[in-house]
């Protein structure tokens, strides 16, 4: 089968030809790949600026969004038949048995660094014909969800944060009620996006769906698809061409919830100071290399403590995350039916069946669509 990989000891990213994988354990399943997002994570690799290979290999294959079909399944798998859709999580344990995080299964919050990712760091992607998968990675996906189910994976990078929000929020402040339902945990506050890539739009889509009044806040300026789904979710755009981030807070009010989608830390750093009262800031983005620059800690660290501020790193996600975004992302469809807001997100490339992909407006995220075999 082919498959797409990078080999940074020659600089080079190419499609090779290789073994198709086998079942070897009975608890493991054969996949056939339908189709693979793209994201930052995949350009840093192809630059030869992150990833690492599988020990004793000259390569990566990459690929770490994936949506696939299974084809043959071990005899000890009990959750998958054949010809389910399935979305793998990309993050596998560590092996110490004193990592509490990784034996909980939530390897997401590996506390030794030894995990691996697929795709990414010592285990090979997705960017394949087919790949086999231990049952226990993989997460059903219902047929209804076929076009827009490759979202799965970056969507669950907002469902975590949401998670961590909500009970930050129902602990704190403490006469909010925790029985409130999902989709009124942000009434009456206000979210602020930072960013309008694929994370900024799904996450203003998590934050607009749990009831913020949500801002999406970036450089962009009209005409732009980016903004027209911005508008279409129900949430305001504001550029920062046009309105600074004091602009912002004087029109919002108090900024209850920023969640950061860029991996800028001049831009971070200049929302921190603009968080409300009780306010939850959420980083997402990694950012690489930058230019320092003068900052004031001291008026941050008093802000922090008089206003009661929380500052939330997110990585990764685990199985409970995958359950929610694969739940949004049929409440998201329904939700937004004009035209499914969602699929908009979608930008095809390379695509297996033309017919299918045909006459679709362009779209923000890249997805490689695989032929059928
Ligand atoms: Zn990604
Ligand atoms: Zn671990």
């Amino acid at each position: 089968m082919k498959a797409v990989a990078v080999f940074p000891g020659s600089r080079e990213v190419k499609v090779i030809e290789q073994e198709d994988p086998r079942i070897s354990q009975p608890d493991q399943v054969m996949l056939r790949i339908l189709d693979i997002g793209i994201c930052g994570t995949d350009k840093e690799i192809c630059t030869f600026e992150y990833g690492t290979l599988p020990p004793g290999d000259d390569h990566l294959v990459i690929g770490h969004e994936a949506l696939a079909e299974v084809v043959a399944a071990g005899s000890a798998v009990e959750r998958f038949r054949v010809g389910d859709l399935v979305v793998p999580s990309v993050r596998r344990p560590c092996v110490h048995p004193g990592c509490l995080a990784c034996r909980a299964g939530h390897q997401d919050y590996c506390y030794t660094g030894d995990f691996t990712e697929r795709g990414i760091k010592e285990a090979h992607g997705y960017m394949a014909g087919s790949a086999v998968e231990q049952e226990r990675h993989l997460n059903l996906v219902l047929p209804d969800l076929r076009e827009i189910a490759v979202l799965t994976e970056p969507l669950t990078i907002a469902e975590k944060a949401l998670g961590q929000i909500t009970w930050m929020m129902q602990q704190r402040p403490p006469w909010l009620d925790p029985q409130t339902p999902g989709e009124e945990r942000g009434r009456g506050l206000s979210a602020l996006v930072l960013g309008i890539g694929p994370v900024g739009l799904l996450g203003a889509m998590v934050l607009a769906s749990a009831g913020f009044t949500t801002y999406v806040y970036s450089r962009e300026l009209p005409p732009s698809p980016r903004i027209d789904l911005v508008a279409a979710i129900g949430a305001t755009y504001v550029s920062s061409q046009a309105a600074t981030f004091t602009d912002l807070a004087g029109k919002i009010g108090n900024i209850d919830l920023v969640y950061e989608a860029v991996g800028h830390s001049h831009f971070a750093l200049e929302a921190l100071q603009v968080l409300g009262t009780n306010g939850i800031f959420v980083l997402t983005g990694v950012p690489g290399m930058q230019a320092f620059i003068e900052a004031d800690p001291a008026r941050l660290m008093r802000d922090m403590v008089l206003k009661n501020q929380v500052l939330l790193g997110t990585v990764n996600a685990g199985a409970d995350a995958f359950a929610s975004a694969l739940r949004n992302l049929d409440a998201f469809r329904r939700r937004w039916p004009a035209e499914n807001q969602v699929r908009r997100l979608l930008r095809w490339v390379a695509a297996g069946d033309e017919r299918r992909h045909h006459g679709r407006p362009a779209g923000i995220k890249t997805v490689i669509a695989f032929d059928a075999p």
